[in-house]
């Protein structure tokens, strides 16, 4: 065994470094991963992981994986694949121009493999159609960065999370988005040195461990922070000194907010809280020196999003608090290298190197591509980018490690709209997604543990993602796929690439090609290191020049900013909520987000089984109050109906969001359920500068559906599921095979279904044992063979008595004695809830247990049952699960 191996985690934008132990035991080409931990010597996370970083071991291997290149469904070489994708490009490039193509790209991807793709498009083709993922998450912090300091450029780290006394979260969920950050966060409040305010409509396991959570109206930040500066100028808590020698606006901008009136109640009215509650906010805001405010989705992702980033950054500059220790505004990343992503260019207003499209830039580009190709203005933001798909505009597009059948708003359209495309590439090292069922050319793309470059985290630290193991059957990294396609073009120059080293040079080189200082990403003291230098390569904060070769912590020190004048910029705007509103027919406010233990479409997290034992079905959650109304009640199945469409979840019931609030998962998709996508719900309204979609708020309505009949099905293989009313699947540990949630009509033949499921598989011949009640529509089958359960069925018309995912996982994993018929006869385990602690498997029934016996902290749960003792990701809901137990007690 050799080991460990440094990398880092390739989920969400904290960045955490892993450590993997790595066994080569037989030769390279067998390698595979023995355990994955912290590294405890990453700036981000110093040893630490969540649990999506914990199981990443169990997202590797064979299964569900891309592993040839194929065109129209036929395996072909690589020669011949990168021959048609060229062609394909080619020929459309010659007859319709450059614009005709596209390129849609993802936060996932590697830097170097950004760069080849933004320097293909941008500087070869001639078109800036390259757009990514990252509009979805980070477009608006993207824009207010920049019109307000002149560059989009972070100015806070995660040591001012260490430093400030005073943390306001806004739309952040980040005990479950970013619960490694998160768990600082907790361990200061919990010793006293931080108080936290939580601005978001829903009352989410972050905002259950805040001093103040202000369940503000959605799409009410802008009045919030707007009446916050107006609240700062009245009461003379403004920085005057700071904003005269550093900032250039501050009059325009209270007079665009009407800052002249100090009116709370008004304030408070506008987003749906208490004057007191308001009050309570602003006073601590005034009275505490350092503060941070930590922003994310939830402020992005809105029709205002941009004008909502520059409203935080205002406070920050009026009261000169940033660019110092423990404070500044920090909007916090979705993904893994959204950041590295806008370094390269890889949004289509930018053209390359934190350069946007300015004549002398485009000229600065060129010059150093040695193309004259270069592109000379912005290309389609993603919205725009999918309709020019949809009317023809754009004739071949290349989707490169993203989803957007399930993540783009308006999914059914994008999907209509890929489908109807001439040319639709798809690079992915997951065979089967919405997305690549719309490619005619199917690219097998190497995944986590094989690819080799760096990303950039939340607060500009680059660092080294590093291979593990060998690519699994034909998979070649992106950066590869991309300079060969190049070549094949007749860009032989500019593309003779032979390692991410020599791509990374060349990216540092252009950070500070032409840079007077007037770029803040300055990356050139990297533009010559060797390739024993890249690949030891430490995590290191951009700037990175010969004035700061170990990088720079903190910006914005002495003031001056990357603007014409040196100084920041005021950006204000009149409050505004929401373009769509409530009505009769949709009266319900629909928002999405992400769960703890799954990553963006799941196609990584999803074949992780210990990931599926938290929350393992598609589910809308719903007040009680409102349940009541629409006559549902938990479990029930519901359609949930949007002026886009329609989908099918069932219902959780959550004391955590307004009444008329409706929240949905963004995980599930075609893959792992019948009707569970939420973007297909939302309307593609995008905010008109940053160019990000409002997913935060669409009116919706909801219904229950009638469900004569619950079953739950183990499978060792998947099964057809056209017969169901609904069904949704998560896979078994070990690879054992599958667990299908599902409704049926009443009377359902099981009995063909079983023989259905024979003739399609011509597999082992097998028997079955039959048990029935048909009082309660309790039927239990058990399908097998001589060596083994094939599958069972468990149904009753009372989906609470249907046995747990942990029963039926073991009817596979464990020897069962062959006498089945008993087995089924008698009854299951009930289900112990849902698993909280996923780590040491503990159930939420164990744990309520635990604390009726007496445990009342999370420390005292720990040391009884070792929930929240290994990864900590489960803290905060230990932590909800004490108070509520006891308030019931
Ligand atoms: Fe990965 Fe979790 Fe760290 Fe995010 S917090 S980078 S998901 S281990």
């Amino acid at each position: 065994m050799s080991g460990p191996v440094k990398t880092t985690c390739p989920y969400c934008g904290v960045g955490c470094g892993v450590s993997v132990e790595v066994s080569t035991a037989n030769s390279p080409a067998e390698s595979r991963v023995i355990a994955v931990s912290g590294d405890v010597a990453h700036p981000a996370n110093a040893g630490k992981l969540c649990v999506k970083g914990t199981n990443l071991a169990g997202t590797l291997g064979h299964a569900t994986r891309l592993k040839t290149p194929q065109v129209n469904g036929a395996d072909v070489t690589w020669s011949e694949a990168i021959r048609r994708v060229a062609n394909g490009f080619r020929t459309t490039i010659d007859e319709f121009g450059p614009d005709s193509v596209a390129f849609y790209l993802s936060g996932q991807l590697l830097t170097e493999d950004y760069y080849v793709a933004n320097k293909l498009m941008k500087g070869f083709i001639g078109s800036a159609n390259v757009d990514t993922n990252s509009r979805l998450c980070m477009a608006s912090a993207v824009a207010a960065h920049k019109r307000a300091f002149g560059e989009d450029v972070v100015p806070c780290d995660y040591q001012d999370l260490n430093e400030c006394e005073l943390l306001v979260m806004v739309g952040s969920n980040a005990a479950w988005a970013h619960p490694v950050l998160f768990q600082s966060v907790l361990e200061r409040r919990q010793a006293g040195t931080l108080k936290v305010v939580v601005i978001d409509p829903r009352a989410t396991t972050t905002a259950q461990e805040a001093d103040l959570h202000l369940a503000i109206r959605p799409g009410a930040d802008l009045a919030l922070f707007n009446g916050l500066l107006s609240h700062l100028h009245q009461v003379g808590a403004t920085d005057l000194d700071f904003i005269q020698t550093h900032t250039s606006g501050f009059a325009g901008a209270l007079e665009e907010i009407g800052a002249d009136d100090d009116n709370v109640a008004d304030v408070a009215s506008a987003c749906g809280l208490t004057e007191a509650e308001l009050q309570t906010f602003f006073e601590l805001f005034v009275q505490t020196k350092k503060v941070v405010t930590l922003y994310s989705q939830g402020v992005n992702q809105s029709v205002r999003g941009a004008d909502q980033c520059n409203a935080i950054i205002n406070c920050h500059l009026a009261t000169g608090r940033l660019g110092k220790s423990g404070m500044g505004p920090f909007s916090i990343t979705g993904q893994p290298n959204a950041m590295g992503g806008r370094e390269v260019g890889g949004l289509a207003n930018m053209l390359a190197a934190h350069m946007d499209y300015s004549p002398e830039n485009i000229a600065t580009v060129a010059e150093f591509w040695g193309s004259d190709s270069v592109s000379s203005e912005p290309g389609l933001k993603a919205v725009d980018l999918f309709d020019a798909v949809a009317d023809g505009r754009i004739k071949a597009i290349w989707i490169m490690g993203t989803n957007p059948v399930v993540s783009m708003p308006n999914a059914d359209y994008v999907k209509a709209a890929l489908e109807r495309c001439d040319t639709v590439i798809v690079s992915d090292c997951i065979a089967q997604t919405d997305t690549t069922a719309t490619a005619d050319i199917l690219l097998p793309a190497t995944g986590w543990g094989e690819k080799e470059g760096t990303v950039t985290n939340s607060e500009r630290c680059i660092s080294r993602q590093r291979a593990l193991i060998e690519p699994l059957g034909e998979a070649r990294h992106d950066w590869w796929i991309m300079a060969q396609v190049a070549q094949a073009m007749g860009y032989q120059e500019g593309f003779a690439y032979n390692s991410p080293r020599d791509i990374f040079v060349e990216h540092a080189a252009l950070s500070a090609f032409k840079n007077t200082g007037n770029r803040l990403f300055n990356i050139g003291a990297l533009s010559k290191i060797s390739h024993s230098q890249y690949d030891k390569l430490e995590p290191i904060q951009w700037p990175v020049t010969a004035a700061s070769p170990s990088g720079t912590k903190r910006l914005f020190m002495d003031g001056q900013f990357p603007t014409a004048t040196g100084k920041a910029q005021f950006i204000s705007s009149a409050a505004e909520l929401p373009r769509q509103s409530l009505s009769e027919k949709f009266p319900l406010a629909l928002n999405s987000g992400r769960i703890r233990d799954q990553w963006h479409t799941m196609t990584r997290t999803g074949r992780a089984p210990r990931l599926l034992d938290h929350i393992e079905q598609p589910f809308v959650a719903i007040h009680p109050d409102t349940a009541r109304a629409y006559q549902l009640t938990e479990h029930d199945l519901a359609k949930v109906t949007t002026a886009q469409g329609d989908i099918e979840l069932c219902i959780v019931i959550d004391t955590g969001l307004k009444p008329n609030q409706l929240f949905i998962p963004i995980h599930w998709n075609n893959q792992f359920a019948k009707s569970a996508r939420v973007d297909s719900l939302v309307a593609p309204i995008i905010d008109a500068i940053s160019g990000q979609p409002e997913f935060k708020f669409t009116p919706a309505t909801i219904a229950r559906i009638n469900v004569p009949c619950w079953a739950v099905l183990v499978s060792r293989t998947k099964l057809s599921c056209e017969s169901f009313i609904n069904w949704s699947l998560s896979p078994l540990e070990n690879n054992q095979g599958y667990l299908y949630q599902v409704a049926v009509a009443e009377h359902f033949n099981w009995q063909d279904f079983i023989a259905l499921k024979r003739l399609i598989e011509q597999g082992p011949a097998q028997a079955y044992e039959h048990y029935a009640d048909e009082s309660v529509s309790d039927q239990r089958f058990i399908c097998y063979s001589d060596q083994q359960i094939e599958m069972a069925i468990f149904t009753h018309a009372d989906k609470k008595q249907l046995p747990g995912r942990a029963w039926l996982q073991r009817l596979f994993v464990e020897q069962i004695d062959g006498n089945y018929w008993s087995l089924i006869a008698s009854s299951a385990e009930p289900d112990q809830g849902k698993l909280i602690c996923s780590c040491f498997k503990v159930s939420e029934k164990t744990i309520t247990d635990a604390i009726e016996g007496g445990a009342c902290s999370a420390q005292e749960l720990g040391q009884q049952l070792q929930c929240g003792t290994n990864c900590g990701s489960c803290l905060p809901e230990l932590n909800n699960l004490i108070t509520q137990t006891l308030s019931l007690a």
